[in-house]
């Protein structure tokens, strides 16, 4: 019998814990590393679409996921107080997409990992990894792997300790992210279960993407300039924000959290991998959110890697075989997304904005079309 493969894991973000599910359910004896003290999510609410829910499927975390998360049958994009665009999800497109808290998602992925008796060590900052397969941590210890998984964030220092970091670009735009009551009632007539994507391009260019997470959470991405220094102040000026949607006033209004203004940021790489370790996730692609696909695909990769290393015993020439194979879709969703950050494009939904949505990852071949209503 071949003996039991190890993988040490930086980060137990969606990437690291989609990595960790995936390698245990393959044999695979998995630890991560999270510099927290505790497990949790940041940010308020997430857009998870078909790719990522087959992904959730795999690792067996996706019932519990479509248990209170919002499914939007209509996403509106309004300008200026006028209706632009309606897009219909509908069964036959295929196109399946969910909202819902990031708490929510994590939750359910903790709870998979937690199942495939994956171990997590809090408190336990990474600092880099050598080739060879030692994950170095900041209290001073080693560990040794068959595989190190750098999932460590856009600033990882796994990928930074192998200087594999190509490029980092920065945007002229940026969000922040609340959580608040649904208030469907006050917000007056309309339909509120809609995902509203509000734009205001009159005085100053502004934009709220309005997102129900389930019957009590709304989701609120609040975009801005990088250089309106008063737009992206926090705790937020509500009044610069009800002036632009008077709409939305009854929301805005009871804003409570301070929030965080994250400018759009993005990293490309010169590889994916060096010797034994791997890098997934935002440390390696890291996007724009105008396609609500950075985790996506960072599910989709690291559920890609393990399927890799199962399929191919050489560790290097699997890791090869993983970045040939999913490299370019996530490059050409990446590049999609930046495109239409810069260009401040209204959402628009066809094909080609859809193709990473409608793309079947591997490990998921298998599943038919998930209908969730
Ligand atoms: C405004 C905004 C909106 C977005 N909306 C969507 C969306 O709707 N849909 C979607 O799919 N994606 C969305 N994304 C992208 C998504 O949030 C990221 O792509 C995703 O969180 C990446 O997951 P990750 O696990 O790679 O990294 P992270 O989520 O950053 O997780 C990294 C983990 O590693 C830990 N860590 C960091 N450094 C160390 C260290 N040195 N040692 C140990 N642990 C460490 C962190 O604490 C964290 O737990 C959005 C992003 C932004 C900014």
């Amino acid at each position: 019998m071949a003996a039991q493969r190890h993988a040490e894991i930086a980060g137990a973000g969606f990437a690291g814990l989609t990595a960790a599910v995936a390698l245990r359910q393959r044999g695979w004896s998995v630890r991560i590393h999270e510099s927290n003290r505790e497990v949790r999510a940041l940010g308020a609410g997430i857009f998870i679409w078909e790719n990522g829910l087959r992904i959730l499927k795999a690792i067996g975390a996706y019932e519990e996921v479509v248990q209170g998360a919002h499914e939007a049958i209509t996403y509106e994009t309004r300008r200026d107080g006028s209706l632009i665009a309606e897009y219909t999800f509908t069964v036959d497109k295929g196109t399946r997409m969910l909202t819902m808290t990031r708490q929510h998602l994590y939750s359910a992925l903790l709870r998979a990992a937690q199942r495939e008796g994956v171990e997590i060590m809090t408190n336990s900052e990474v600092i880099g990894a050598t080739p060879a397969g030692t994950l170095k941590t900041a209290d001073g210890l080693s560990f040794e792997a068959d595989l190190v998984v750098g999932a460590d964030g856009v600033r990882s220092k796994v990928r930074d300790s192998l200087g594999l970091l190509q490029e980092r670009n920065v945007y002229q735009d940026g969000i922040v992210r609340v959580l608040t009551p649904r208030l469907k009632r006050e917000l007056g007539p309309g339909n509120w279960d809609h995902v509203i994507d509000f734009w205001n391009m009159r005085s100053r260019p502004l934009r709220i993407l309005y997102v129900p997470c389930n019957e009590q959470d709304l989701y609120l991405a609040m975009m801005a300039p990088v250089a309106d220094r008063e737009a992206t102040a926090t705790p937020l000026r509500t009044h610069i924000w009800i002036a632009a949607f008077p709409q939305l006033a009854p929301v805005i209004r009871r804003l409570r959290v301070g929030g965080r203004y994250d400018a759009y940021e993005t990293t490309k790489l010169i590889r994916w991998s060096s010797g034994k370790v791997a890098i997934v996730g935002d440390a390696a692609h890291a996007m724009t959110p105008t396609l609500g696909q950075g985790a996506g695909t960072a599910m989709m990769n690291a559920l890609a890697l393990a399927v890799a290393l199962e399929r191919q015993p050489s560790t290097n020439r699997a890791l090869q075989e993983w970045e040939e194979r999913e490299r370019p879709l996530t490059e050409l969703t990446q590049d999609c997304s930046a495109q239409i950050a810069n260009e401040r494009r209204l959402s628009r939904w066809d094909v080609d904005t859809l193709r990473t949505a409608n793309h079947v990852p591997t490990g998921t071949e298998g599943f038919g079309p998930l209908v969730t209503r």
